[in-house]
């Protein structure tokens, strides 16, 4: 079998990718060992992030710095076994968060966020998923109103780049909210953020995307990226249906696009951040209108199809670790005490893994040494945000036209 491009993998930003290098004209073979949709793209918070104009960065306050040591919050947390190896990653981490560095990395991710919401719309209506997309926002909750204080003239900063948001007291998110605490105890403020939307199911959104492309004559095919192998026209892949060639090749595959960059060559400190979600089902009477993050706490209740769905921030551990569920114990512990959570509705919480680079951007562009060879993985906490505009960043890169956003703070050459 033959094709123009193969991209391996079919989580949000793969399909993303195959969609745009399909409107080019070019013929495409999307590859993975499993269903669309079925990796991290499954489980995030469903928060298509416009507002979110500064990236997580590695916290350089001592108080903070204290507390996650402990080890006890739901936002972050480590295991004590994995600290070696998870150590040189946090070191250039560190370095790529001071304010200064901080500032680069938030000006090199602003024109896809910025891009993002439009490049959804677009892929939204052409997939008819609006049924799975809201356009509310979504909301910041404080409960000290010192941090509410201090967020707000944060937020305030922001004011430049146009960004639509309320500030709101506690009557105020009661208003929005009416089934979850305020007051002592309760939420004292919140930002509502206007601009961002939120999906109430991104690994279905992921699927429907899919559809399209091939709705458009696109082919999904099963198999796995390790057998991918560079022959003298290109490079190929072996499938459920036979051995695939192809002159391009995209790796998509999120958090294990080491797999095939590695075994090329190519040192790019690419790391995880894994987290968890659950869903609870609401009783009666019970009700949550907006996707809230508990900004003192660290998690999301974001109201999804199948159920109001609990994430957790960031879980410093091995990849392969077995789920530890201290953190998201945690979280649904505090949780409880703003919104009345009724039962959990699965056994055990999904665990995902965030594909992270130490500067905070993604990987997208050509692989500096082997031909017909690209990048467009490691996109860590804004992945869903920025698939679709990540991939017709690449799609544009591949098919030589003048690309949307200055492709330089991508590159992988910044590693070698
Ligand atoms: C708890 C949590 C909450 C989050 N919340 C948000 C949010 O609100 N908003 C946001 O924008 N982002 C959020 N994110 C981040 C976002 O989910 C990721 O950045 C995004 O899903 C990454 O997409 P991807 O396509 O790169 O990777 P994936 O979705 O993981 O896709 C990679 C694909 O590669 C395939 N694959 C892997 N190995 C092989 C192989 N050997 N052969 C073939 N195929 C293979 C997998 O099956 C998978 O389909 C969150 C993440 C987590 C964990």
């Amino acid at each position: 079998m033959k094709t123009d491009v193969i991209v391996l993998g079919a989580g949000i930003v793969g399909v993303s990718t195959a969609l745009h290098l399909q409107a080019r004209g070019r013929e495409v073979a999307l590859v993975d060992r499993g269903p669309p949709g079925g990796g991290t793209s499954y489980g995030n918070a469903g928060l298509i992030e416009r507002s979110s104009v500064v990236p997580y960065a590695f916290p350089r306050a001592l108080t903070l710095l204290l507390r996650y040591a402990l080890n006890r919050s739901s936002a972050v947390r480590y295991d004590l076994r994995d600290l070696l190896h998870v150590a040189p990653f946090l070191m250039r981490y560190w370095f790529h968060s001071s304010p200064r560095n901080l500032q680069t990395a938030a000006r090199a991710m602003l024109p896809l966020i910025e891009a993002s919401v439009t490049e959804h719309d677009q892929l939204i209506e052409a997939a008819g998923a609006s049924d799975l997309v809201r356009s509310k926002g979504w909301i910041a909750a404080f409960k000290t109103p010192r941090r509410f204080a201090a967020a707000v003239a944060e937020a305030e900063t922001t004011a430049p780049l146009g960004l639509r948001m309320t500030v709101i007291d506690a009557a105020g998110f009661g208003a929005l909210e009416p089934s979850m605490r305020t007051g002592t105890g309760g939420v004292s403020g919140a930002i509502h953020w206007l601009d961002p939307k939120t999906v109430t199911d991104p690994g279905e959104l992921t699927k429907r995307y899919a559809l399209l492309f091939e709705k458009r004559g696109g082919r999904i095919l099963t198999g796995d990226a390790a057998s991918l192998a560079q022959s003298d026209t290109g490079w190929s892949v072996d499938t459920n249906e036979g051995a695939l060639a192809a002159r391009d090749v995209v790796v998509a595959l999120g958090p294990q696009s080491g797999l095939v960059f590695q075994r090329l060559g190519y040192r790019i400190p690419l790391a995880i951040k894994r987290g968890y979600h659950r869903h609870y089902r609401l009783p009666d009477g019970v009700d949550l209108h907006h996707s809230v993050v508990d900004e003192e706490a660290g998690y999301v209740l974001a109201p999804m199809r199948q159920g109001v769905r609990l994430t957790t921030g960031v879980e410093f551990a091995h990849a392969d670790r077995p789920v530890a569920t201290g953190q998201i114990d945690q979280a649904e512990r505090l949780a409880r005490r703003l919104l009345s959570l009724g039962e959990p509705v699965e056994a055990t919480p999904w665990l995902g893994r965030r594909p992270c680079l130490p500067d905070m951007r993604p990987v997208i562009g050509a692989a500096p040494r082997h031909k017909g060879l690209w990048f467009n993985f490691g996109h860590a906490h804004h992945g869903l945000t920025v698939g679709p505009a990540s991939g017709r960043l690449l799609a544009e890169l591949l098919t030589g036209e003048t690309p949307f956003v200055d492709p330089a703070p991508y590159e992988a050459q910044r590693f070698h």
